[in-house]
């Protein structure tokens, strides 16, 4: 089964709102197994919205419509979708009920457009609104399905959650489960990593492997269909272990877990503590390692040592290495990492120096970045060139610091 999500609504088109309905259907969908091949977006005009259904009709199996079910004069997408079906729209006496009920309730008086919330496309599947007052609908067209959900992600996401996900789920006939697991890589690019695993992507079928991309890491979701959950494990597992095999060096975790995180888990294992001399991304490593509860048992500050002048009074950079070398050099990320470890008395100390950009600096080009850890009296340093904005840059860095300390 393949569907289609159209949203309506002209604030969509104006940019007014994101589109956060279809993204929150797609994600459903997947979940239920149902393959999503258009996201639509239609103003509130009833000859381009005539126009969609038609067009999706042809195209897809299901299609889920959200927006213009409520009283005013530009919700028309009921009224399109009868005409298109050729259907009369009826009042839903259970809906019609509610609305009373509501409007007794608040002692305000119901007026006529408020009614035409409880109108239905004759023989649909009526989904209950319990956060609002339109109800959802269900409709058979020629052996295709066409659902119509409220507008508001308040009133539409909850119907989905109690109605229309076990609705669909029924209709699919199926005892199948879907089951998922999350791979999580870093220090590889997308391409690389599909590279790497080209074959075994190609040759599954179930599970699936789907790559995604997002704040400098990769993901890779396995998705297994199948009746018996142990067996969906199992095939889960024994993929994972062939992938994970092949690119083991970018392999981080699973599921939710933060490069922090376990970064965190790890330090606290070994019983070290971590201090950080913090000059690129001035604090954004503490802070992200002090998001993680429990933090305080392994990480005992930072000096954020943006100025040369902090490096050489704090950190005892001589001023002959920030002259001659530079901040951004490896001599420079070697003392900071050792002389921070010494001076916050820890076990790791961890540096950060670089040019964030736009600019270049000391003849540097943006991106150049020196990360050095040290551990007893080593001290390793990794250079990196990274690239993208300033915020990118500093965040990269942070993230990279977190990569080599698992490394
Ligand atoms: P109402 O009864 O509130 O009029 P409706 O079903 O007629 O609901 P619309 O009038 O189309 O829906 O939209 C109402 C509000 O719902 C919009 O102003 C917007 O805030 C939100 N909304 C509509 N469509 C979307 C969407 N695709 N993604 C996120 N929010 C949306
Ligand atoms: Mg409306």
């Amino acid at each position: 089964m393949n569907a289609e999500i159209i949203a309506v609504g002209s604030e969509l088109l104006l940019g007014q709102i994101e589109n956060s309905n279809a993204t929150f259907l797609s994600s459903e969908l997947s979940k239920l197994g149902i393959d999503v091949y258009h996201h639509v977006v239609v103003g509130d005009n009833e000859a381009r919205l005539e126009k969609t259904v038609e067009t999706a009709l042809e195209r897809s199996d299901l299609l889920i419509l959200t927006g213009g079910l409520g009283p005013t004069k530009d919700d028309i997408t009921k009224e399109i979708l009868a005409k298109v079906t050729g259907r009369e729209l009826v009042y839903d006496e259970n809906t019609e009920a509610r609305l009373h009920a509501y409007f007794a309730g608040r002692e305000k008086k119901m007026t006529e457009n408020n009614l035409k919330q409880a109108l239905i496309i004759q023989g649909s599947y009526v989904f209950p609104n319990d956060h609002g007052l339109a109800c959802g609908m269900a409709v058979d067209v020629s052996g295709k399905k066409v659902i119509l959900l409220p507008g508001p992600p308040t009133e539409m996401i909850p119907m989905f959650e109690r109605y229309t996900g076990p609705f669909l789920q029924q209709e699919l006939h199926t005892k199948d489960q879907i089951q998922s697991k999350v791979l999580r890589f870093f220090n590889i690019g997308e391409s690389q990593l599909v590279h790497e695993i080209d074959d075994i992507i190609e040759s599954q079928t179930n599970p699936t492997v789907a790559p995604l991309a997002s704040g400098g890491e990769v993901t890779l979701r396995l998705t297994v269909k199948g009746t018996d959950a142990s067996e969906n494990e199992l095939k889960l597992e024994e993929l994972k272990q062939k992938i994970v095999s092949r690119v083991s060096p970018y392999f981080y975790g699973e599921g939710e877990a933060q490069l922090h995180g376990i970064v965190v888990d790890r330090l606290q294992e070994l019983k070290l503590s971590i201090g950080a001399a913090e000059s690129l991304t001035g604090g954004d490593f503490s802070s992200t390692l002090t998001e993680v509860a429990g933090s305080s048992s392994v990480f005992k500050g930072a000096i954020i040592c943006y100025s040369n002048a902090v490096k050489e009074a704090q950190l005892s950079v001589p001023q002959e290495v920030l002259t001659k070398e530079g901040a951004v050099s490896k001599r420079c990320a070697e003392l900071l990492a050792l002389n921070v470890k010494k001076l916050l008395k820890t076990d790791v100390g961890i540096s950060f120096t670089g040019v964030a950009g736009p600019d270049s600096l000391e003849g540097k080009s943006a991106g150049l970045v020196y990360i050095g850890i040290a551990v007893n009296d080593n001290v390793e340093v990794f250079k990196l060139q990274l690239a993208g904005s300033r915020k990118n840059i500093r965040e990269r860095a942070a993230k990279h610091g977190f990569y080599y300390l698992l490394h």
